[in-house]
């Protein structure tokens, strides 16, 4: 354990971000924690498998340290880094389902968890139930005695609608199933589910975590038990974070807070802006008072987050017409990184679901979902204001 010399818990999330899991003194006197990138260790009498030290197993010091900040970032007792979002995912519901098992999965889903769901899942002899987000009927009408986990996304992708996360922790706990959610789009500078009971914290670190859009990764958080399960069957199948990756993750994690919070602020001015354009027909921002989860989402975060999306007036042609006319966002997938990326989910994240799945969903073919970066606000404002003709 690196335990700092100096009391830092109940510092702000940027204090935090900057010092936490830093070792005082410092390790050879350098401030930022050196990368060991050595594969294997010398043994230790008496070492069990997995505490023997292989990056596969998770316990280079770097591969810990890192484990570490995530962990207090989310304000649990532990945390596991994955080779990507996907694998934190998956090797969750691995360490917690067994064949004939049952997940109820609550709302929208990032493209690639849904097509896992209704395409691996039952592979592994898992069924699964989509409820809606608040249907506490349903939720109850899914439940059987082979239930094992409920997983739910913080903020949907990319509707962003925002669940109700305090009754799923809730109906989780009275029922004893594994509450689990991908907390990426809001990251624990916005929300950190742990203290509303969520047992399991999923994030694809690709996104704000890291921030750069340069490595792809991915952690789970929960209890020293819960999390000492998953990182056996992450040894097993072999999805572990690579350390030089995780330096870089490290890296990003120092100035999260100010990322984010910049992005959120710049995020809702944008979307404040093109709500009320006449080129535009509906925008989906958990921060305006016109969003159907506006109320929850003033209640539970800090912040809005910065993925947000439209429609624009015009439909498919209009979506293409404004993406090319755009200058300063990157017309690409992904989401989080410090420059502004601008997608049509149809097309991209949300490709391997069907056409009909799409459109129940409401993620219909002109919707763009737009990751704000860090550049100034007024500056994206005037991009969108030129794009629209104005
Ligand atoms: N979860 C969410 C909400 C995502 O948006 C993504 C990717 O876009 C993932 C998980 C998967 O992450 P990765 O690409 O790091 O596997």
């Amino acid at each position: 354990m690196n335990a700092p010399s100096h009391d830092i818990a109940n510092t702000a999330f940027e204090t935090l971000a900057v010092h936490a899991a830093e070792p005082r003194p410092a390790h050879g006197g350098s401030v930022v924690h050196p990368l060991y990138q050595g594969t294997v260790f010398e043994s230790v009498p008496g070492q069990s498998y997995d505490e023997l030290q292989y990056i596969r197993l998770n316990t280079n010091p770097s591969q810990q340290y890192l484990h570490e900040k995530l962990a207090a970032l989310e304000g649990a007792e532990a945390a596991v880094a994955t080779a990507s979002g996907m694998a934190a995912i998956t090797t969750t519901l691995l360490a917690t389902l067994a064949a004939g098992d049952h997940v109820i999965a609550a709302g929208a889903f990032y493209g690639g968890t849904h097509h896992f769901l209704t395409e691996q899942a039952p592979r592994q002899g898992w069924n699964v139930d989509f409820v809606g987000p608040d249907d506490h009927d349903a939720w109850a009408e899914a439940l059987r005695p082979q239930t094992k986990a409920f997983l739910v996304e913080t903020i949907s992708n990319p509707l962003a609608r925002v669940a109700d996360l305090a009754g799923i922790a809730a109906f989780s706990r009275e029922h004893g199933i594994t509450s689990i959610i991908d907390n990426t789009f809001a990251t624990p500078v916005v929300f950190r589910p742990h203290t509303i009971g969520f047992d399991l914290v999923c994030h694809s670190a690709t996104k704000a975590l890291n921030g750069h859009s340069d490595l792809v990764a991915g952690v789970v958080t929960g209890t020293e038990e819960a999390i000492g399960r998953i990182r056996h069957v992450l040894n097993l199948y072999g999805g572990s974070l690579d350390p030089h990756a995780g330096f870089l993750l490290a890296r990003g994690l120092k100035t999260l807070a100010l990322r984010v919070r910049q992005q959120n602020a710049s995020s809702l001015a944008l979307a404040r802006f093109l709500e009320g354009h006449k080129g535009i027909a509906q925008v989906n921002h958990p921060g305006l008072e016109s969003h159907p989860d506006h109320g929850r989402a003033t209640e539970l975060f800090d912040g809005y987050g910065s993925v947000f999306s439209f429609r624009p007036a015009g439909g498919v042609e209009a979506a293409e017409s404004l993406l090319k006319g755009l200058h300063l966002p990157y017309v690409a997938p992904s989401l989080g990184g410090v420059e502004s990326l601008v997608t049509r989910p149809a097309v991209t994240s949300h490709a391997g679901m069907s056409a009909e799945e799409r459109e129940a969903e409401g993620i219909h073919d002109d919707l763009i979902r737009f990751s704000t970066g860090i550049e100034a606000a007024d500056d994206l404002i005037a991009d969108f204001a030129r794009a629209l003709g104005d």
